[in-house]
């Protein structure tokens, strides 16, 4: 029986790299398959909490105050509206 590729090796080919026998015996053994799965679901999670931060930082740089003041009166609307049709 081959080894199971290193802990690198299998985030390598998560990531969509990692050398052919590698990804080869991620294909085929259910172990490492499983493993290379989370590693990219965990990858996954942290790309778009990333993302998410990125784009309230660019937001935060971009806004002007009468965009600030619009995000709050709809926000503000969005409440209410939430509020008066929501469970009684
Ligand atoms: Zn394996």
């Amino acid at each position: 029986m081959t080894r199971h590729p290193s802990e690198e090796c299998l985030l390598a080919v998560a990531e969509g790299g990692g050398r052919e026998a590698d990804r080869a015996h991620v294909a085929a053994c259910a172990e490492c398959g499983s493993r290379v799965e989370e590693a990219r679901a965990s990858l996954s999670r942290e790309a778009a909490g990333i993302a998410a931060e990125l784009a309230i930082e660019l937001l935060e740089k971009e806004l002007t105050d009468a965009d600030r003041e619009r995000i709050f009166t709809s926000t503000l609307e969005r409440l209410k509206a939430r509020a008066a049709g929501g469970v009684q």
